[in-house]
């Protein structure tokens, strides 16, 4: 048996939790140091006695577990989680059904209702995310519920808690038949190879399908040059070069050279058409501008926060820095892709960086279209915070 323990909000943050906050915040709560045990169940009252939430203990860098239901006389057991997923695989139906997409997301964490918890769903095998040693203590609980709702040849997990907050884990194969490597999944028609048992990561990033359509079917051109900055297995050079362009994939990553080879070659490309470049994104700038080189469209995509033998990069401080850089190898007329996938600020405060990267290489542009999360990554209303990614598509007009 799971215990169960009441802790009261303060009274400061009633409102949010009223509101469906579903976040259970260290700060929020009243002697937090009762909980000891993972996985334990949580409910949460006013300082009036009033019911809040029902959820459960699971530390993660960004608190200490989730509310999963505002009854509380429901349990939290499998036909909870089944109900959950359940309405989370219908909320995907057209995913389902598309013959051009194998590989998205099929839940979201908090926002299918289930904060810690992300499953993918690649051409008929699934990989779980589970995001604390709480969240994983339902995994039986979780994996049945799976079971029931959906049909899968295999099933992958990542274990997002250890200790040391990095990825530890040798094998991530747990049940039914093991998947090819590569697997190639589709997306829109797109084929991206992927490597399930590879790690934290197995080549694509899937929050980005929307903007590779766009690069592919809108921006890039039949013999343009694009340059694709941060580029890790090059998923959007492969999208520009399915519509006839060049491209030049940088990555500090000795791996991303392999990774972005296997991506061209399973989609009928020759890669040694096309540049890879093992570098510093901010020395490869450099290099271009000493080069005079010039390209018709520039992708940015930086992780939130890097560090390189040389510097630290952190999109909070540096984006109008690297679009300065990207703007000056840019060709007047050309665009520039500039995406952030981190959820500490807004996307105003996105397109404040755009503008002063903009000023400050002395350009002006037009934003010709911009994006957020696609549909499969389901956002809860009152947990902004979910709402992470931010593309801003931008023409350079001088
Ligand atoms: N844009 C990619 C995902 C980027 S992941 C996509 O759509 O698939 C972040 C990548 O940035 C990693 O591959 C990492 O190796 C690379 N990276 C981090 N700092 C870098 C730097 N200073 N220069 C070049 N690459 C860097």
């Amino acid at each position: 048996m799971r215990s169960i323990l009441d802790l009261q909000v303060e009274d400061k943050h009633e409102a949010r939790y009223l509101r469906g906050y579903p976040l259970i915040s260290r700060d929020a709560v009243q002697h937090p140091d009762q909980l000891t045990e993972e996985g334990s169940i949580i409910q949460l009252f006013s300082s009036k006695g009033k019911f809040l939430g029902k959820g459960y203990y699971g530390e993660q860098n960004k608190g200490i577990g989730w509310i999963l239901t505002d009854k509380q006389n429901e349990k939290i057991d499998q036909l909870l989680f089944s109900r959950k997923l359940k309405t989370a695989f219908e909320k995907r139906s057209s995913l389902f059904a598309d013959p051009e997409t194998d590989a998205f997301r099929i839940f979201n964490g908090e926002g299918d209702g289930i904060g810690g918890l992300i499953i993918d769903y690649y051409g008929g095998y699934l990989v779980i995310q589970w995001y604390s040693a709480g969240m994983y203590s339902f995994k039986r609980e979780i994996i049945s519920a799976l079971s029931e709702q959906l049909e899968f040849r295999g099933l992958y997990e990542k274990k997002r808690f250890d200790t040391k907050g990095t990825y530890m884990e040798d094998n991530d194969f747990v049940s039914g038949e093991e998947a090819p490597s590569p697997l190639v999944v589709k997306e829109k028609g797109i084929r991206y190879a992927v490597h399930l048992n590879d790690g934290a990561m197995v080549g694509i990033f899937l929050d980005q399908r929307n903007v590779r359509e766009a690069v592919r079917h809108v921006y890039a051109e039949p013999d343009s040059r694009v340059l694709n900055t941060f580029s890790y297995t090059g998923a959007f050079s492969v999208a520009a070069a399915l519509a006839g362009a060049h491209t030049t994939s940088v990555d500090l990553a000795k791996r991303s050279r392999p990774k972005t080879r296997e991506q061209f070659e399973v989609n009928g490309l020759d890669p040694d058409q096309h540049d890879i470049v093992v570098m510093d994104v901010f020395d490869y700038f450099k290099y271009a501008m000493r080069k005079n080189l010039l390209f018709d469209m520039v992708i940015l995509d930086p992780p939130s926060f890097a560090r390189s033998k040389k510097r630290t990069f952190s999109t909070a401080k540096d984006y109008p820095a690297l679009l300065e850089d990207a703007i000056a190898i840019t060709k007047k007329g050309g665009i520039i892709i500039a995406s952030t996938n981190n959820a500490s600020f807004s996307m105003d405060k996105f397109k404040t960086f755009i503008a002063d990267g903009c000023q400050r290489a002395g350009s002006t542009y037009a934003i010709r279209s911009q994006y957020g999360l696609p549909e499969d990554f389901t956002t809860n209303k009152s947990f902004k915070e979910g709402n992470y990614l931010k593309v801003v598509i931008i023409e350079k007009q001088s």
